[in-house]
């Protein structure tokens, strides 16, 4: 599988990174880690944007990260009307190696949203087979 049924828009649909939405299916969060110089990156990468090395291992990102920054979307642009309010974040994760832009789920209250506070990120499943990703609470 491709990028097809990847987040609330696609903007592509083939990528050699495609093995990140079949991961996302079996559940899992996955991104490349470099083997020659072992950097992480989010969105994967199939070759290395520090050393361009190609000898690229996936790795779960399955521990706690934490929330660095936010911001309220009040007004989505097109594509993502429907969806607003939501709260678009980045997490950092991997001891702080690997930083994540992505949604908070809209299961976290508000008041509960805090720069610091502890965040995971999951698979999320979308109106009509679609899948993308989330953080929520750890
Ligand atoms: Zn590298």
């Amino acid at each position: 599988m491709g990028f097809e049924n990847f987040g609330t828009v696609s903007f592509t649909t083939e990528a050699k990174t495609g093995d990140f939405v079949d991961y996302l299916e079996q559940g899992k969060v996955m991104t490349t880690k470099c083997m020659a110089c072992g950097g992480y990156y989010f969105p994967p990468k199939m070759d290395c944007p520090s050393c361009f090395d190609s000898e690229i291992e996936w790795v779960e990102i399955k521990d706690a990260g934490k929330l660095v920054t936010y911001t309220v979307v009040h007004y989505g642009p097109a594509g993502f009307e429907d969806d607003a309010p939501y709260v678009l974040a980045v997490g950092e994760f991997e001891g702080g190696g690997l930083k994540i832009f992505g949604r908070l789920s809209k299961d976290i209250e508000g008041s509960d949203i805090k720069s610091g506070m502890g965040l995971r990120v999951v698979p999320s499943k979308l109106p009509g087979d679609r899948i993308a990703y989330e953080f929520i609470k750890a």
